[in-house]
């Protein structure tokens, strides 16, 4: 009963977790193994349409699409409920991975005309100066760091850092965060940032939050951290063995990363955010409709 009354405190019920779990263990979509044309049955079924009387002018970044007839979205694929690939379909599942699919669509382009490249947290900001991506739509916190480098559309989400436990922890909060305590998150990440600058906690750090879910399987760290929207994916994924605990100790913006300078891309996409709220909703629902999350769509900062 313990940890039903934890995720309760973070507004999570149990069953909607294993719902969520469910819906990401994969679900047969027509996924046909390959890395652009899966999903296409599920296509009527999305509350948006590829667009074909696209107008943007003054993007460097979406003339470069229409030249090379694709786009490249960076993305996460391991973690549920936001950017998954399921490796036996082949099928991305996931809000962000949504939000990314309606961008594209929004801007003419299809399914079979998007390349996936998954990117892990600390290569967000090069993959994008480098020119190797279009957008990035990954649990992307906006932040000014990040912004003299790349630009943001959005937000388009609002989570926080929250912490994720062995279900027979004492760590009940971040003020159990003290220096006998060691803490895994991903390299590069707000979160790691967080606790290097306002915590005693030992750091431990991996590309990717599996490897550090799996280091907490294993008991080699006491706790993970990053974006509670993430870890509610994971706590569903071992419901006998890990817990949220605590409130959220952050505050994170999750907005659609962009080269830096392209405005006219990045306004078009704040436009369609802003202008979308049904839409917004439905894919919303679509995807984290199960996880206990109030859905709330924040408004876009025209920055
Ligand atoms: N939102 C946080 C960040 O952008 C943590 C999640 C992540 O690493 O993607 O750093």
């Amino acid at each position: 009963m313990r940890k039903i009354r934890n995720l309760a405190a973070v507004g999570i019920a149990a069953t909607a977790l294993l719902a969520l779990t469910a819906c990401n263990s994969g679900t047969p979509g027509g996924g046909s193994g390959n890395d652009g044309g899966d999903s296409g049955d599920a296509a009527s079924e999305k509350p948006y349409e590829v667009a074909s009387d696209v107008t943007l002018e003054g993007s460097p970044t979406y003339d470069r699409m229409v030249e090379a007839g694709e786009v490249r979205i960076g993305v996460k694929e391991d973690q549920p409920g936001l950017g998954y690939l399921d490796a036996t379909t082949g099928e991305r599942t996931g809000f962000d991975v949504e939000i990314a699919r309606w961008m594209a669509a929004e801007l003419g382009f299809g399914e079979d005309q998007i390349e996936w490249q998954a990117i892990p947290s600390a290569n967000r900001e090069q993959a994008i100066v480098n020119g190797d991506i279009d957008f990035y739509v990954g649990t992307y916190s906006i932040t000014d760091a990040r912004k003299e480098q790349i630009d943001f559309a959005g937000p388009y989400f609002v989570t926080g850092q929250g912490l994720l436990v062995a279900a027979d922890s004492e760590i009940e909060s971040d003020a159990d965060l003290t220096s006998d305590v060691t803490v895994c998150s991903a390299t590069g990440s707000t979160p790691i940032q967080n606790i290097r600058d306002n915590y005693e906690a030992q750091t431990e750090e991996f590309d990717t939050y599996t490897q550090c879910v799996d280091a907490l399987l294993n008991g080699t760290v006491d706790a993970v951290t990053t974006d509670e929207l993430i870890l509610i994916g994971y706590a569903a994924a071992y419901p006998e063995e890990l817990k949220i605990v605590g409130e959220p100790f952050s505050v994170e913006n999750y907005g659609i990363g962009l080269p830096k300078g392209d405005d006219a891309l990045r306004d078009f996409m704040n436009t369609v955010l802003e202008e979308n709220p049904d839409t917004w909703s439905a894919i919303f629902d679509m995807e984290l409709g199960d996880a206990g999350v109030t859905p709330e769509q924040p408004e876009v900062d025209r920055y």
